[in-house]
Formats: structure tokens, sequence, C-alpha cells
């Protein structure tokens, strides 16, 4: 069985973060990828778990040095999968990607194997409802936030699986399924 390097995508606020936390909590083979980002780190977050925090110019001879699989950026910062990193996890354990569309259509271009899974909500309503909940954005934050919504889901049909995050753990246990289906294909 080979190791999947899985991307997840989907519009802020649609839960990915909680998605990929529980599998790789459930999943002894799943690791999660560390992105590298020049944003500063909110409450809570630590150098090397949630993010590696660089600052810009660290992060644009990274890129000069093709050390990112993507990168981009949003609301002024950039963000962007370390390629190293990524590869060498793979060589032991699955690989869980949490980035945003244009991200993991990159990924998918560089790295054909790579299984790309959007996680959509229910209604537009309940993510704004997540995003006041978590109260780490402004209100005229989450506005932004809502625009980028519609751009990112039109982009499913590019996607290999999609998943709708209504009940947290059907929508856990239907992307084992898919990683489970996935490992056991012939490439
Ligand atoms: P946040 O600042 O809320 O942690 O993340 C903002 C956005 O950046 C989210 O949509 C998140 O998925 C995306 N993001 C995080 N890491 C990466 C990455 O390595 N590459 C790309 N392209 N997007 C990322």
């Amino acid at each position: 069985m080979r190791n999947v390097l899985i991307v997840l995508s989907g519009p802020s606020g649609v839960g990915k973060g909680t998605i990929a936390k529980l599998l790789v909590e459930r999943n002894k083979d799943i690791s999660l990828s560390i992105s590298c980002t020049t944003r500063k780190p909110r409450d809570g977050e630590i150098n090397g778990r949630e993010y590696f925090f660089i600052d810009k110019s660290e992060f644009k001879e990274k890129i000069n040095n093709d050390g990112f699989l993507e990168y981009s950026e949003h609301f002024e910062n950039f963000y962007g999968t370390p390629k190293d990193f990524v590869l060498d996890k793979l060589q032991n354990s699955n690989v869980l990607l949490e980035i945003d569309v244009n991200g993991g259509l990159e990924v998918k271009s560089r790295y054909n194997d790579a299984v790309l899974v959007m996680i959509t909500p229910p209604s537009l309503e309940e993510v704004r409802n997540r995003l006041i909940k978590r109260g780490t954005e402004t209100e005229e934050k989450i506005n932004l936030r809502m625009e980028r919504i519609g751009y990112e889901l039109d982009k499913q049909g590019l996607y290999d699986y999609v998943v709708i995050n209504d009940v947290l753990l059907d929508a856990v246990k239907e992307i084992e399924g898919i990683i489970k289906l996935e490992k056991n294909k012939c490439k």
C-alpha cells in the first residue's frame, strides 16, 4: 500500500482544522503537514505546531530555493507548503495538507498522486456563525472571508472528492474511507 498525500481544502470556517485534527488523532498513520506563514501567531498558536512562523525575507528566500510545493498570499500574508518537509514525511506515513483551493490545485499539478478533498459547509450561514464563534477575526475580516467562499466553492468540480461537513464525525469517517480506498489503489 502506498502512502497518500491528502489535500484538505474548503472555505475558512468550514471546520477543516477540526477535521484534520481528528483525522490525525484517530489514525496513527496520518501526519499533518505544517505550513510556513508570514502572519503573526494568534493567541495559543505555537511555532512549529500550527505553522512555522517566518518573516517575509525568509519566505522569499525559500521561494527562490524552490522550497515550496505551493505558496500563496492571503490577506497580505504569505502561506506555503514546505516541499522537503512534506516529501520526507510521506516516506513514513500518509500526509495531510490543509490548504486553500489554489494551493491544492498547484500541489496536484506538481504531484499528480495527491488526493484532493474539498470540505463544504451545509450552508453559508453556518460558516459565518462558525467564524463569529471562533472570535479571532473582526467583522470586516469575516466579510472578506465570506466573499472568498463563493470563489472556493466554485472550484469543487476540480477536486477528487467533495465532503459536506454537516455532522463532524460523519465527515471524518467519510474521509477515512477515501484514504483507505486511495491507499489501496495501485499507482
Ligand atoms: P489562517 O490564517 O486562518 O490560519 O489561514 C488562512 C488561509 O490560509 C486558510 O484558507 C488556510 O487554509 C490557508 N493556508 C494555510 N496554510 C497554507 C499553505 O501552506 N498554502 C496555502 N496556499 N494556503 C494555506
